[in-house]
């Protein structure tokens, strides 16, 4: 028996209908979406706090809000973007009407992780109910509270016959992803993302894979340690430092190293008190197995500040400066168990590598996978522009943390290890969308277009090649 089957069944079958590529139908599923966000408030923020300790701010900022954006800024320009792109033409064509149509592609499936189990899940879905599809929704099965709101809660805000929540772990989700999609949204990690590549791959399915990373923050010797302190601990320890794109390790001189370690430990006194463990604003590892995983990594280097643990509240103290020199990692006979080697640290841990130069910073960088994001500081812009130039990454930010995020207007995607594919605002609409070439000529006109038929002179061949070339339509 196929738990699926009849709702997909169901849903391909709505779809096939027409029923959702109307702009009405879309924009009542997104008003839904803005409803569902608005009346559930509380049941939301209450399921962050328990599923990992969200104080009522970050959920706000980085999901509620977040997500409520998206929906009115999908509202607002649904109709801009649904329109066809005109294509430009040649002499050839000049005539007929060439353009992009932005279809929808039909049933979607969407596959979130539990660190942001709110915005990964329904920032993905704003883009896909805008462009038009039906949708399959599978929330983490380990953010078990917010799983529940959204299955329990969502589809009475959604027309049921094109949507649905589905529920289950690895071993469901792999069943679920036997059957055919037209689109898969995945977010999650790069050992899961090539499970579900490969199993897209047997029906041919495009997929954007939101992977996660380790993303690398170089700190310049000419930079103001206090402002780097402060603006690298709000981003590692936002979330307790579960964020795909929050700065993974720091890669810096010994004697930055030096003047960084007293800043970071001023500023997380003053994020968070001297005691962090009672701080409202400082959240909880998600689960056991996660916290043990860091506990590993604790033990790795030698920690400069903090260190603190406690299993069973799952509180681990923000805990800069695991130190390591980077010499360390470029030996191939060393052990490549701790900090930079580790998958991603994805706790309130920021490891330190020291390095002897930008350039070296750099060579580091490169010899790794390409990261989801990438960090610079430093008060030399030409030190930033380097960073910007000689490396490639999903985002790249200088002085500063992943505030990009909340500009709708810049992709939110990895390159390489770190993912493929982009969404947020208008890039979620054309994620969704199958851009499909059209061009509608005149069934008259045929002496017109004589021209092209066969047998060829020298003549024609010219004036072919001529009005083929995209530039002959502008000279006339
Ligand atoms: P995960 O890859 O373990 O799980 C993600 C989703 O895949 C979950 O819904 C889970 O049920 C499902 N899944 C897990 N194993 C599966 C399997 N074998 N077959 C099919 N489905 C399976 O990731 P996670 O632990 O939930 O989230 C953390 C990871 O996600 C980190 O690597 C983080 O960097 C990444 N992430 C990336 C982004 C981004 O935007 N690029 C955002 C958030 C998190």
């Amino acid at each position: 028996m196929d738990p699926f089957e009849d709702t997909l069944r169901r849903l391909r079958e709505a779809f096939n209908t027409g029923r959702t590529r109307p702009a009405a139908f879309r924009a009542a599923q997104l008003e839904g979406l803005g409803r569902f966000l608005q009346d559930n408030k509380q049941l939301l923020q209450d399921a962050l706090a328990q599923d990992l300790h969200k104080s009522p701010f970050e959920s706000d900022v980085s999901e509620l809000i977040t997500s409520q954006n998206e929906v009115d800024l999908a509202l607002k320009n649904l109709q801009d973007w649904m329109k066809d792109d005109p294509a430009s033409k040649s002499l050839l064509t000049r005539l007929d009407s060439a353009f992009v149509r932005k279809e929808p592609f039909g049933l979607v499936l969407i596959i979130a992780p539990w660190n942001y189990p709110v915005n990964l899940t329904l920032v993905p879905l704003v883009g896909a109910l805008a462009a038009g599809n039906c949708v399959v929704l599978k929330p983490s099965e380990i953010s078990k509270s917010t799983e529940k709101v959204l299955a329990e809660m969502l589809p009475q805000y959604l027309d049921q016959s094109c949507f649905a929540v589905v529920l289950g772990g690895p071993q469901e989700t792999g069943r679920l992803l036997e059957h055919k999609f037209d689109y898969i949204f995945f977010t999650g990690s790069p050992r899961v993302g090539k499970i579900i590549m490969a199993a897209a791959t047997k029906h041919l399915t495009p997929v954007t894979l939101e992977l996660g990373g380790k993303n690398p923050c170089y700190v310049d010797d000419d930079c103001d340690p206090q402002t780097v302190a402060n603006r690298v601990a709000l981003f590692r320890y936002f979330n307790t430092g579960q964020t795909c794109v929050a700065p993974d390790y720091i890669l810096c001189s010994p004697e930055t190293q030096e003047r960084l370690l007293p800043a970071l430990q001023s500023t997380i006194t003053r994020f968070y008190g001297d005691d962090p463990r009672s701080s409202p604003y400082l959240g909880r590892i998600i689960n056991q197995k996660q916290f043990q995983r860091l506990q590993g990594l604790l033990g790795c280097g030698r920690v400069a500040i903090g260190g603190q643990s406690d299993e069973s509240d799952l509180y681990i103290e923000p805990s800069p400066g695991p130190r390591f020199p980077a010499a360390q990692f470029q030996d191939a006979d060393a052990p490549r168990r701790c900090g930079p080697e580790l998958e991603e640290i994805f706790g309130p841990i920021l490891p330190i590598v020291n390095v002897r130069s930008l350039d070296e910073a750099i060579d580091f960088i490169k010899r790794r996978e390409k990261p989801l994001a990438l960090y610079a500081f430093s008060n030399s812009s030409q030190v930033v522009n380097q960073m910007l130039d000689r490396t490639s990454s999903g985002s790249f930010v200088g002085n500063e943390g992943f505030i990009y995020l909340t500009l709708p207007s810049l992709p939110l995607g990895g390159v390489g290890n770190s993912g493929m594919g982009r969404y947020h605002g208008k890039f979620s609409f054309d994620t969704f969308s199958h851009h499909r070439a059209c061009l509608l000529s005149y069934p008259g006109l045929e002496k017109l277009k004589e021209i092209r038929y066969p047998p060829f002179t020298y003549w024609k061949q010219q004036l072919i090649s001529w009005a083929l070339d995209s530039q002959s339509c502008t000279l006339l």
